[in-house]
């Protein structure tokens, strides 16, 4: 009996430790690009928790000294905002998944097995050949008025390949559920059909594919590769913008899986037409199919995710709480699901349901954080960015049409967002005098009011400012 006791209290440990790096990495996740967070943090694992030290396992020695000097304040402060006991990270180099279960031996430097939960976590278990991650199904997909349309589209995809809507270009804000809807349309149609050849790659991938085939000279076997397939779905096709050799490329591989009835399924942040340097031919070829946007989610869809990802980590969370969050986090699914996973993972941890009140203040710093601080620099940055332009034209003296705009626009968001002075705004963009920022400002301003498409782009702006 007293082993039994031992083994299940031992089991919740793990458990606790499991639900403890998971709802970290949610947090982590927030504050670092995907390709560090994805890097850096693929196979990682909590080994051990003693009291305030926590170990955590890193696959090799690369990884832990990039941890230990670049983001350990960052793992920690996502693990204090969990359980404020934890006053020191270490890190420690294991090779989880092939450990047998160790004997209870208490601060055994050998970290112990990944329970399976683990698996489910994002970038753990995709797909080698199509690069689908399974997480992803329409099963688990809430339809509301903000997605339906898209989600309506990706369906019919998957019940006439190549036949409905070729190709399917879905488009919508940060975390609103993008790549959640194009990964259910491959996962779909493999799931019906073993045989049918999907790929799944993000812009930034099939670019770098692209660069290192043309240093290669083997372009033409990247082309033959891609032109097998039945789907090939590009996530993120923004980045593709300015890049003349990949869309050059890209525009090849479409015809050739367009013209051989191939079904192509394409996201990005905004619609073609709102993509600077897009080629026009491509362009074209995207408008020729199917558009969809997605929106930000009303409060029954928020709702809904909520309950559903609470059940998914078969958690019962009280109404008051669901509603509250559901209120509060209204822009991003995915800061909706990392709220939740807070208030999951603090109740793990003291083994009880928190409170409304205790939630309130939990996530206090999430949900009523004053925007996150900006730099100008980095407003400027995302400006020039966003319309593909380079930074030093943007700051400096050119009258192109192509960068008064944006000039103007940067203007306007150092005002809105910093609450920088005009006269500050005119020497931060290249010494023009504050008559000059507040002209911008109010000229913006006035178009604003008219025109619902600058509307959107600058709010895709601001969102990527916050979101960096
Ligand atoms: P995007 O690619 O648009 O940035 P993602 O597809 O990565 O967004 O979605 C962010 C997170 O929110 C994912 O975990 C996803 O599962 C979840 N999510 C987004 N929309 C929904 C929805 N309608 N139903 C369930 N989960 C959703
Ligand atoms: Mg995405």
């Amino acid at each position: 009996m007293r082993e039994r006791t031992s083994s299940l209290s031992h089991f919740h440990q793990r458990m606790d430790r499991n639900q403890l790096w998971q709802a970290a990495l949610g947090e982590i996740e927030l504050s670092i690009s995907k390709a560090s967070f994805v890097t850096w943090f693929q196979n990682t694992e909590i080994a051990q928790q003693d009291g305030g030290l926590v170990t955590v396992s890193v696959p090799n020695n690369f990884v832990r000294e990039w941890l230990e000097n670049k983001y350990n304040k960052i793992v920690l402060r996502a693990l204090r905002n969990i359980s404020q006991e934890i006053k020191e990270v270490r890190y420690i180099i294991g090779t989880p998944k092939l450990v047998k279960p160790a004997p209870a031996v208490k601060k055994a430097p050998i970290p112990f097995p990944v329970p399976e939960e683990q698996f489910e976590f994002k970038e753990f278990s995709i797909d080698k050949e199509t690069n689908l991650n399974p997480r992803y199904n329409f099963d688990s997909f809430i339809v509301g008025s903000s997605n339906e349309l898209a989600h309506a589209a990706a369906i019919s995809v998957t019940e006439n390949l190549a036949s409905s809507y070729n190709p399917l270009f879905i488009y919508g804000g940060v975390g609103l559920g993008k790549t959640h809807l194009l990964q259910s349309i491959g996962n779909e149609i493999v799931r019906n059909d073993k045989r049918k050849k999907v790929c799944y790659v993000s812009s930034e991938k099939f670019t770098s594919e692209v660069v290192q085939a043309i240093r290669d000279q083997r372009t033409q076997e990247l082309k033959d590769r891609y032109r097998k397939v039945d789907l090939l779905i590009i996530d993120d096709i923004q980045f593709l913008s300015g890049k003349e050799k990949t869309q050059e490329e890209f525009f090849h591989t479409f015809n050739a899986l367009y013209e051989h009835n191939k079904q192509i399924v394409l996201s990005s942040d905004r619609p073609p037409k709102a993509i600077p340097t897009l080629e026009e031919r491509l362009r074209s070829r995207f408008e020729g199919g199917m558009m969809a946007d997605i929106s930000y989610p009303d409060f029954e869809t928020r709702l809904a995710i909520l309950k559903r990802k609470a059940s998914e980590r078969q958690f019962v969370v009280a109404p008051d709480i669901l509603e509250y969050i559901a209120t509060h986090v209204q822009k991003n699914v995915r800061e909706l699901e990392g709220a939740l996973n807070r208030v999951i993972a603090a109740s793990r941890i003291n083994k009880q349901a928190p409170q409304l009140l205790q939630v309130k203040e939990m996530l206090n710093a999430v949900i009523f954080q004053p925007k996150r601080v900006v730099s100008a620099k980095q407003v400027i940055k995302m400006v020039a960015s966003f319309y593909d332009i380079n930074e030093h034209e943007l700051i400096n003296r050119s009258r192109r049409k192509e960068v008064v705009y944006p000039r103007q626009i940067a203007m306007y968001l150092l005002r809105e967002e910093l609450r920088t002075s005009y006269p500050a705004i005119g020497t931060k963009l290249g010494g023009r005098d504050h008559t000059t920022a507040i002209h911008a400002c109010e000229k913006i301003e006035r178009e604003l009011a008219q025109n619902e498409n600058l509307n959107k782009e600058i709010e895709m702006i601001r969102n990527r400012i916050y979101s960096e």
